[in-house]
This record gives C-alpha cells, sequence and structure tokens, in this order.
C-alpha cells in the first residue's frame, strides 16, 4: 500500500490562534481516514491546506507526490472535493452543473453514469434549488467524482440529513472506497467516524490528541468490559463485586454498572438468576468513540 497524503509539522496560526499546532500524518491509499473534532478544533485549516486552499505558515505537505502550495493546479486535476452548500446557483439544472464541472478538467469521466449511481437520473433537469437536502448532498458528491479524482476530500458529509439519508450516504461512501480512491472524511459526528473509517486522527486545539483505528482508540481507553441493569428496589450491588473477573460495580440512581473483564455478562445474569432475579434492560454496554473523545479531552465533542 502506498501512502498518499503525507503532512509534516504542519502548523497555522492566525493573530492568536493557533488553527494548527505542528499537525502530522500520513494516509494510505484506499482508506477513509477520519479527522474528527469539535468546531474549532482546526479540521477546516488542515484540510484546506492539504487542497491548497491556504497556505501553511510552516510544515510540508505532500498529495499524491505533489505539493500544494506549488501544484495546486496539476493537484486539483486529480482530487475531488465536496462543495459547500451555497457553492451553486440555485437556478442551474442538475446536469448542466456535472456537465459544468466534467468541461474544468482533463480527465473527466462521461456523468450519465453518475446520476444513475448517486440516484439523480429522475432529477437531472431539476434546479438544485428544488433538490432536497438529501438530494443536493448527493449531487455535491457526484461533482466531486467528475474527473475520476484519486483522493476525495468529504466535509461533513450528513450534517443536516435524516437518519436513513445518513445510513444510504454511509453505504454510498463505501462504494466509493471500493473504487479504489482514497476519502479524507471530515466529520464531528463520531458514530460515522467510527462506523466508516479505517483510521481516525482526532484533533483539539489544533493538536492531534489520538490518531489509530476506530477499535484501537476505543481498546485504549476502556479496556474493560461494562454490563449495565436496572436494579429493583432493596437490590444490594456490592453481592456482584466479588464475581470472577468484576474490577468495580458503581450504582447510580438505580442503574447498576458492573466493570470488569472475561464472560462479564454471563457472571452478572447467573449470579442476579441466583437471586430471582432478571432484569429486562439488562446489556452489555460497548464504549465508542464520543467515549474516546471524552476521555482524551474531559469535554463531550458537541460542547
Ligand atoms: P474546524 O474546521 O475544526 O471548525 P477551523 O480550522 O475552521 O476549525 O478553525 C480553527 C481555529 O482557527 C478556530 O479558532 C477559527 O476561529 C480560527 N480560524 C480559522 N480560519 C481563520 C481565519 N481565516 N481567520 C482567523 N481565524 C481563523
Amino acid at each position: 500500500m502506498s501512502t498518499v497524503i503525507q503532512v509534516e509539522h504542519l502548523c497555522k496560526v492566525y493573530g492568536d490562534t493557533v488553527a494548527a499546532d505542528d499537525i502530522s500524518f500520513e494516509v494510505e491509499e484506499g482508506e477513509i481516514f477520519g479527522i474528527v473534532g469539535p468546531n474549532g478544533a482546526g479540521k477546516t485549516t488542515t484540510v484546506e491546506s492539504l487542497i491548497g486552499l491556504r497556505r501553511p505558515d510552516k510544515g510540508t505537505i505532500r498529495v499524491l507526490g505533489l505539493d500544494p502550495t506549488q501544484d495546486e493546479d496539476a493537484l486539483q486535476q486529480r482530487i475531488g472535493i465536496q462543495l459547500q452548500e451555497a457553492a451553486l446557483p440555485n437556478l442551474i439544472k442538475v446536469w448542466e452543473a456535472l456537465d459544468l464541472f466534467a468541461s474544468f478538467y482533463m480527465r473527466a469521466v462521461d456523468w450519465r453514469p453518475l446520476l444513475d449511481q448517486w440516484g439523480l437520473s429522475e432529477k437531472q433537469n431539476a434546479r438544485v434549488g428544488q433538490l432536497s437536502g438529501g438530494q443536493k448532498r448527493r449531487l455535491f458528491i457526484a461533482l466531486a467524482l467528475v474527473n475520476d479524482p484519486e483522493v476525495v476530500f468529504l466535509d461533513e458529509l450528513t450534517t443536516g440529513l435524516d437518519p436513513q439519508a445518513r445510513r444510504s450516504s454511509w453505504g454510498l461512501l463505501r462504494s466509493i472506497r471500493d473504487q479504489g480512491k482514497t476519502v479524507v472524511l471530515v466529520t464531528h459526528f463520531m458514530d460515522e467516524a467510527e462506523e466508516l473509517c479505517a483510521r481516525v486522527m482526532i484533533i483539539d486545539h489544533g493538536r492531534i490528541v489520538a490518531l489509530d483505528t476506530p477499535k484501537a482508540l476505543i481498546q485504549q481507553v476502556r479496556a474493560e468490559s461494562q454490563v449495565s441493569f436496572t436494579a429493583p428496589p432493596d437490590f444490594d450491588p456490592s453481592s456482584l463485586k466479588t464475581l470472577p473477573g468484576v474490577s468495580r460495580v458503581t450504582e447510580e440512581r438505580n442503574k447498576v454498572s458492573v466493570f470488569g473483564e472475561g464472560a462479564l455478562l454471563a457472571h452478572v445474569a447467573t449470579a442476579l438468576a441466583q437471586q430471582d432475579l432478571a432484569p429486562g434492560d439488562l446489556r452489555s454496554v460497548q464504549a465508542t468513540l464520543e467515549d474516546v473523545f471524552l476521555a482524551l479531552t474531559g469535554r463531550e465533542i458537541r460542547s
């Protein structure tokens, strides 16, 4: 596998704000690489430096072997960038937008199959202003693919979409990856990053706080398993402390959480059954990337 993006010691300062503070990372060919962090973390600064829209104060960047500050035009031919919401006039028709964008590139694909692939065939004569949020987003992705790019940069792919449209966008994103393209996905949705990305870089205040596979990040902050249930009145949680593998038991209001390792769920279920208890909500609680962010920064991502 080869490296398609290489960033070394990227720094960018705006007045008193350090937007990118010594950021270094690599993206491998064919992966979906996530850049996540709260608003103001430095995601846009980082990505726009990669595509030649911002000039870093310090650091070296190579995308497909090209330096975005020197070879912006050559780079634009080989990458795809998802437009921001306001970037297309409302009166332009869907097919006209695709045709126009195709004309910008030396290596443009036939855009008609893209209409089909992205579920826009019936809308090809509709004006952009008449599209639903989901259709517009699909059009923006189709436009980003019109030059058959090797690397695609997508920003806040599913913001404003309903849960079903989000899920279908995830499928479409995987299909881009399955065509062998490398995807850089900027998002503040941790579930999206966890679901889609081979590796995730978490940034906060312009610094990388973690970079690994979602699984490794989650294991790093919570190696233990957790089982929880709602306790009946008079339940004594200390009865669970001596079970095999249990490290601690907490109780908050009437919700009991048991932490530890091994076959935790089975041991807890058996112990409860011996007391004639079978709480309907007994379950194993999986840690998520949200927990990782909280553990690493002390904050919820949305705060
Ligand atoms: P994100 O995309 O994660 O929300 P940004 O990269 O847009 O973060 O911003 C990082 C920080 O840099 C923020 O504090 C933001 O206010 C500041 N910043 C970004 N662009 C500019 C700019 N052009 N001028 C001044 N400050 C900026």
